[in-house]
């Protein structure tokens, strides 16, 4: 947030009220279960006969989760609603409304909490999900976003993480690794900023990454699939921490083991290519780099023909008796324990911090 641009309006000319009311500004409600919106001490909803509610939160911490170096303000907001709509899809839900909390320090601007706003705005124009509140306070330094998400799924349909039964078939959805290696990119030119400010970022040709680590979107899609092809996974967990991570999560809550073969693993080539120029071995991004927000879930055998012409579902592997362990066959069948490095252990090897 460069101080430098006179243009820009100071947080405290609004004050509090002031400020709620400009950030809530065109907010409009879409959904008959939301009977009160923005502007009481509660929303109010109304959920349909034969549904559940599905809640959740992420809390996300500048300096921690995000970089507002590279992160664009209108993505930040994107993003921090999207990641959340991405917990709700993994319960095999749908997103309705969201709550959102926000601390901010004098640092920031109006027109830096309305790029905020308008970049979760978007994300709930996109995915049709009700804004109804929030809170806004003062951080004494940085920014601090907090988005509670509600959502609904019927009653027969919720899916857990721990419904993995031995034999059914792992499924992942989309492809891997493509949001590490974005990171990895923006990492590589913040450093190359900070050493010689003049030089301009190489951000060319990193289009499909570069996306994936900043635009992230839930696979909604793929919970309207399993609901046309009439399929309820066994287990399902979004990817946000690394396939490696979540694949033990579920064989853990399921009680199961696994089988994953790493030539399996869908990789996007522009992913390949780009771990490649890192000296980064593909799968092993896809395996522990986190973010893609795609989905990993189970199903049984007797639906793998609902599935097995869909471009957008791969099979990776299938799950075991707890007995025989959590496993990674490499391309030159070899079966190695599989380990969950997650997210951040990596980042820190790859960057050398
Ligand atoms: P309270 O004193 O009960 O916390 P507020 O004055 O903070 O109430 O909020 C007034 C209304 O504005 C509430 O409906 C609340 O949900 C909403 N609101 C407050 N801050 C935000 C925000 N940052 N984004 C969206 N809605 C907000
Ligand atoms: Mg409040």
């Amino acid at each position: 947030m460069p101080d430098d641009q006179p243009q820009l309006t100071d947080l405290a000319s609004l004050g509090e009220f002031g400020l709620i009311e400009h950030l809530t500004r065109n907010i409009h409600i879409q959904h008959k279960s939301t009977k009160k919106g923005i502007g009481d001490d509660a929303a109010v909803i109304q959920p349909k006969t034969g549904k559940q509610l599905l809640i959740s939160k992420d809390l996300l911490i500048e300096g921690v989760h995000f970089d507002l170096m590279y992160m664009p303000l209108k993505h930040l907001g994107y993003k921090a609603a999207v990641v959340n709509f991405s917990d709700i899809v993994a319960m095999n839900g749908v997103a309705k409304q969201i709550i959102v909390g926000i601390g901010v320090s004098s640092k920031f601007s109006i027109e830096a909490l309305d790029e905020i706003y308008s970049g979760i705005k978007k994300a709930c124009e996109v995915y049709q999900v009700d804004f109804v509140g929030g809170d806004t306070s003062s951080s004494l330094s940085g920014l601090l976003i907090s988005v509670t998400v509600v959502g609904e799924a019927d009653k027969d349909k919720v899916t857990y993480r721990s419904g993995g039964k031995p034999n059914d078939l792992l499924c992942v959805s989309g492809d891997l690794g493509g949001a590490y290696m974005g990171l990895l990119v923006l990492e590589r030119e913040k450093k190359a900023f900070q050493a010689n400010p003049d030089m301009q970022p190489e951000l060319t040709g990193n289009d499909y990454i570069l996306e994936r680590q900043l635009k992230p979107e839930a696979r909604e899609d793929i919970v309207r699939m399993l609901e046309e092809k009439s399929i309820i996974p066994s287990s399902m967990i979004d990817i946000s921490d690394g396939l490696a991570s979540e694949a033990i999560h579920l064989c853990k809550s399921s009680n199961t083991g696994c089988v994953i073969f790493e030539d399996k693993i869908p990789i996007d080539q522009g992913t390949y290519d780009s771990a490649k120029e890192f000296g980064l071995v593909p799968s092993i991004t896809a395996l522990n780099g986190g973010e893609d927000y795609e989905l990993l879930f189970t199903i049984d055998q007797g639906d793998y023909k609902k599935i097995e012409n869909d471009p957008d579902i791969t099979v990776i592997g299938y799950m075991t008796e707890p007995s025989d362990g959590m496993r990674l066959v490499t391309p030159d069948e070899r079966s190695i324990e599989l380990q969950a490095q997650g997210w951040d252990a990596m980042r820190k090897r790859e960057l050398g911090v």
